[in-house]
């Protein structure tokens, strides 16, 4: 019987899974991968093995009441009952925050628990759902060993002065600095630069999805990212707002009567591409609207990419290949191709057909700088991490 990592990435109202199993190779091997979505309103199990074959669905009856704990149980029971062959060894956890401490996967005990705990403000939307994950397990399975994999972990590399915000020092002492997130995705994406671009030393990628930040890239190290203290900075994404002057944080609070849970909510869940367009937060919606404002939402969210792309090639003094990844940056050939047309001035020369082909590259042959599309795999990332954990 093999064991088996079980990767988990908790979120508000989905359980997002996989399983891989260590046969001695370079990286664990993937044995099918699900989720648990609309938890708290229509719950909804489904996994795939690992060609893409559904093997497994179940959906709970509309009165039941289902909670993160009561769908990790049913998960881990029905792993029990349908993989025999194998036997979880492990559970590897997407922690988004890891804060100063953790800039490294870390197996989890009740002092780690605690710290992580103390990081929950600075990530409000995740963190909690990630550490109630965590939590559950370890009541129903004590004995299982747990590893917190962090988002925040692959930007520990940026240099001070990236890491600074023009602040007192007392109060960046305090850990108020940028941080940058989606590292699991920007560390798979180093690992697998060298088969598409082996002799590119300064990258920028762009993590195109719901939330979506880039990050720049040099000789594999993170080195500057948008997102800074929290997940709210940078790009505009689905529903938060990106980068936003704090000039009208202040006004919204003298002004407009807003508490902070009034800001939060503004900030991270009413803003961005649902906010701009008033029709959606998902792009598939925007690209096929004859709204206006939704077209104004997809330029704005254009402009903001070009820009930042600016930025970071000037953090990298130089620019040696573009990534797109994640849900949009994978799968929309319009968001690559209205990016990369007004990238040209750094030296990309966009193909079309390439492009309309899904890459993986998207730039012409003789492009002084290639664009590439590369599919981002942070669970495998996790079970990479977990298992060199285990392994001390
Ligand atoms: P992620 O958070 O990486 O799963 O990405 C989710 C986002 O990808 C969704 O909000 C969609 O807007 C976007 N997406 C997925 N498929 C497409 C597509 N074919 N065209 C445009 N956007 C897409």
């Amino acid at each position: 019987m093999n064991d088996a990592i079980l990767v988990i990435n908790a979120g508000s109202s989905s359980l997002k899974f996989a399983g891989y199993v260590d046969t001695g190779g370079v990286e664990p091997e993937i044995l099918g991968k699900g989720q648990i979505e609309g938890i708290g309103t229509a719950p909804y199990f489904t996994v795939k093995d690992e060609g893409g074959t559904r093997i497994g669905e179940y959906r709970w009856p509309e009165d039941a009441s289902v909670t993160h704990a009561d769908a990790l149980e049913y998960l881990i029971n029905w792993i029990e009952e349908n993989a025999t062959d194998v036997r979880v060894a492990a559970a590897g956890h997407r922690v988004v925050h890891g804060g100063l401490e953790f800039s490294a996967a870390t197996r989890i005990d009740d002092q780690v628990l605690a710290k992580l705990e103390k990081l929950v403000p600075l990530a409000p939307l995740h963190q909690p759902h990630n550490l109630a994950a965590i939590r559950a397990l370890a009541g129903s399975h004590p004995e299982l060993p747990q590893v917190a994999c962090f988002d925040t972990a692959f930007h520990r590399t940026h240099p001070p002065v990236a890491q600074m915000f023009a602040l007192p020092r007392s109060i960046a002492e305090g850990g108020v600095r940028r941080y940058g997130f989606h590292g699991l995705s920007y560390e798979y994406i180093a690992r697998r630069l060298p088969d598409y671009a082996p002799k590119a030393s300064r990258v920028v990628v762009a993590h195109l999805g719901s939330g979506a930040s880039m990050c720049a890239i040099r000789d594999g190290k993170s080195v500057e990212s948008t997102m800074g203290f929290t997940a709210v900075d940078g790009l505009p994404m689905g529903t938060r707002t990106g980068a936003l002057d704090p000039g009208v944080v202040l006004y919204l609070i003298q002004e407009r009567g807003y508490d902070g849970a009034a800001i939060e909510k503004l900030l991270y869940k009413e803003s961005g591409l649902l906010g701009v367009s008033g029709v959606s937060n998902d792009m598939r919606d925007l690209l096929a609207s004859n709204e206006p404002r939704a077209a104004e939402a997809v330029d704005l969210f254009v402009y903001h990419i070009a820009k930042h792309l600016g930025a970071l090639t000037a953090a990298l003094e130089g620019i040696d290949a573009l990534v797109f990844t994640a849900g949009i940056g994978e799968n929309s050939p319009e968001i690559r191709e209205r990016v990369c047309e007004r990238a040209s001035w750094l030296g990309i020369n966009f193909d079309p057909e390439a492009n309309a082909r899904g890459g993986p590259r998207i730039s012409t042959e003789d492009s002084p700088v290639p664009a590439w599309v590369i599919p981002t795999d942070e669970e495998r990332m996790i079970a990479i991490h977990t298992a060199r954990v285990l392994k001390g």
